[in-house]
């Protein structure tokens, strides 16, 4: 019998800024590719969710103003995603996504929008610049190309918990100081590259993999 992968998408209708469902499409692909069914739930305002019953949780960009809307209901997923996240399942969130991870969203207005603070990082706005353009990063699991379009700068408060994603070849990535590129945490992924980022097959394989993996584990 066919066995069905479970992803979870947090917000799949507010948050999906420059084709970031596409990771979820191509995730999918690969997971048929390798002879299982994938079944995904759209998580939105209000739905019940209990993060332990996927194999994955994604979490799309979006525009500050949707942001607002999305940090209203997350306190209520932050126990379940911690456990999640704690027991090492694997997730991507993608740069509004990754910005609500961490403790607070600073805007251009001046408007604090809180995250879920379970990982150690921060976001703010400086006047200078918007972060916007090719972006091209080495990472683990090789080099990745994507584009970045972003207010937001965000700084790691535990350097020694949370490591880059990637180190910049071109471009800004978490921000125009420390010359890196998103975080991973146990399984978790976070990154400002749309694309979306997993059209480059080199990460979209691993992270399959480690979805895979991941499920066996759990089933065996
Ligand atoms: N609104 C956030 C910022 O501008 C995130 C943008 C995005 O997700 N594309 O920093």
């Amino acid at each position: 019998m066919t066995e069905t992968i479970k992803i979870a998408y947090l917000y799949e209708d507010l948050m999906n800024t420059y084709g970031d469902s596409g990771d979820v499409k191509i995730l999918r692909y690969w997971l048929e590719q390798a002879g299982y069914a994938v079944a995904v739930d759209n998580i939105s305002l209000d739905a019940p969710f209990d993060a332990m019953t996927y194999d994955f949780v994604f979490f799309g960009g979006g525009q500050d103003y949707e942001q607002t809307v999305v940090a209203k209901d997350l306190p209520r997923l932050k126990d379940t995603l911690t456990d999640y996240i704690e027991a090492g399942k694997p997730m991507l969130a993608i740069c509004g996504g990754y910005q609500l991870l961490g403790s607070y969203y600073k805007t251009a207005t001046g408007t604090v929008i809180p995250g879920l603070g379970i990982l150690p990082l921060h976001t703010v706005f400086k006047a200078d610049s918007r972060m916007i353009g090719d972006t091209e990063f080495e990472t683990e699991f090789g080099l990745v190309r994507a584009f970045e379009n972003h207010s937001g700068r965000t700084y790691f408060d535990d350097k020694a918990q949370l490591k880059p994603l990637g180190k910049m070849v071109q471009g800004y990535g978490n921000n125009p100081d420390d010359g890196v590129e998103g975080m991973r945490y146990k399984n978790t992924f976070g990154s400002y590259a749309h694309g979306p980022i997993l059209r480059n097959d080199n990460i979209a394989k691993a992270i399959a993999q480690l979805i895979i993996d991941n499920r066996a584990a759990v089933t065996a």
